[in-house]
């Protein structure tokens, strides 16, 4: 995640894909994260533990093989096993540091998150090494949900089994596309026949829960080959199907390409198209005995197969977060770590602050920001706002539903205010009217 300046559609490029963040991954804006809070994380760190409150932690690998032309992360393709073992060592100086702290002595995550960059691209050796090391300064005992990230071109056989012996029980397989000229044309490390050989062998492994990851609207897509991708998911069958719609943040290599050529849509489908393959894909899954359960997630048995890294941090559990650039959530804070991989690592070693950033969340803000964050399951529970946050949602919000029924956006039901598929696919774009007036006119999420 980076910050963004969002543009507004003008007539020329309207609804084409242009440059910027189109999605709300978080709030108060990453704009209004700065220096000044840093020392609050500190604070938040010596004040006592507030006891069983849900924990998580978000472990981040920066490396990958191969360098998307999508991509707008800070990822390293050029770093060998030395490097990475001063990576991983400090990153477990960083994770001691915070189970010393009082604010997090004793307590033990429920759940873990490994993210990048490519998970995977840790060999089976560094990744035995690492979480020994982090089951050691925090016991998994208590962990709900393992959730690993993976390019499927790094799966072997031996890795899966280290994986699946370490505790992963959500393993998520960033395939993105069936078409090899498609993944070919977009940058991606792998082909096509690796997903089949990694999926086959995670189902025999009996992960508990396999996620597939694809993109709609990738570099090339077409409508034929979008209904062939759909096919192939609906083969493998996997537990849960996640489909982002292409967005082109600044810092992409396909950005870089529109500026050199002075070309202000990006070549990629407009947002209608996008929306339509969504569309299709999820009714699609839907016939095929699927659940629609967030604006991208499609669950084969919502019962069994949960997402508790999401629910959990979109209902404001705390959140360590371990590695360079990444972001965590404690005690009402926000914070994100340094974004260079030497910087992280020489101030790890000096014993020298990591954090880049901070935001002291008000109890307004930290109420908008799981509003916002729970629109995008379809869903909102008036009963759950009035709870927590002591804020009756039909009261405060009367225009704005009254609007959104009159455009067939919302109705509903019983205790829940409900989304129309049409506009859980648009649910982004709306959410900044829930921004309070001093975010409206930042640079979005
Ligand atoms: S695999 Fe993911 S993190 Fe790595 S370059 Fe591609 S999009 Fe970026």
């Amino acid at each position: 995640m980076t910050e963004d300046t969002f543009i507004k559609p003008d007539r020329e490029t309207k609804d084409k894909t242009k440059v910027g963040n189109y999605f709300v991954s978080n709030y108060p804006p990453f704009s209004f994260w700065n220096e000044e809070d840093v020392p609050c994380v500190e604070s938040m760190l010596n004040s006592p533990s507030p006891g069983d409150s849900p924990l998580g932690v978000y472990y981040h690998v920066p490396f990958c093989r191969k360098r998307c032309h999508f991509c707008y992360f800070r990822v390293y393709t050029d770093k060998n096993s030395k490097d990475v073992r001063r990576y991983l060592a400090a990153t477990m100086k960083e994770f001691q540091k915070y189970a010393d702290a009082p604010y997090l002595k004793d307590r033990k995550p429920k759940f873990i998150y490994f993210g990048g960059g490519t998970p995977s691209f840790l060999s089976s050796v560094q990744l035995v090494e690492l979480t020994d090391q982090m089951k050691a300064i925090m016991p998994w005992d208590e962990i709900e949900e393992v959730t690993f990230e993976c390019e499927p071109g790094t799966l072997t056989e031996k890795k899966l089994g280290v994986l699946k012996d370490f505790g992963v029980t959500r393993l998520s397989l960033g395939v993105e596309n069936f078409n090899d000229h498609i993944l070919e044309t977009n940058g991606r490390a792998h082909r096509s026949g690796k997903v089949f050989q990694a999926y086959e062998l995670a189902r025999k492994l009996e992960f508990e829960n396999i996620n597939i990851d694809l993109i709609a609207g990738m570099l090339e897509e077409t409508d034929e080959n979008w209904s062939d991708c759909i096919d192939r998911t609906i083969e493998l069958s996997p537990d849960c199907v996640t489909i982002y719609q292409m967005e082109i943040p600044f810092n992409t290599t396909i950005f870089k390409n529109m500026q050199a050529e002075k070309k202000r849509a990006a070549p990629v489908a407009d947002w209608p198209t996008k929306r339509r393959w969504v569309t299709e894909a999820f009714e699609r899954l839907e016939n095929a005995g699927y659940s629609i359960t967030s604006t991208c997630t499609a669950v084969k048995n919502p019962e069994e197969t949960k997402f508790i890294y999401r629910d959990r941090l979109w209902s404001g559990a705390d959140m360590v977060a371990l590695g360079v650039a990444s972001f965590g959530h404690l005690g009402g804070i926000h914070y994100q770590n340094l974004t260079h991989i030497e910087q992280y690592c020489d101030a790890m070693e000096e014993d020298s602050s990591i954090i880049r950033r901070a935001l002291l969340t008000t109890e307004e803000e930290r109420f908008i920001r799981e509003l916002i964050l729970q629109w995008k399951l379809g869903k909102v529970s008036i009963g759950y706002f009035k709870e927590k946050f002591g804020i009756d949602l039909k009261d405060r919000y009367s225009e704005l539903i009254d609007r959104w029924m009159k455009a067939g956006d919302l109705f509903v039901q019983v205790d829940e205010l409900v989304l129309s598929r049409d506009a859980l696919l648009r649910i982004d774009s709306k959410l900044h009217e829930l921004f309070l007036p001093q975010h409206q006119d930042s640079r979005y999420v």
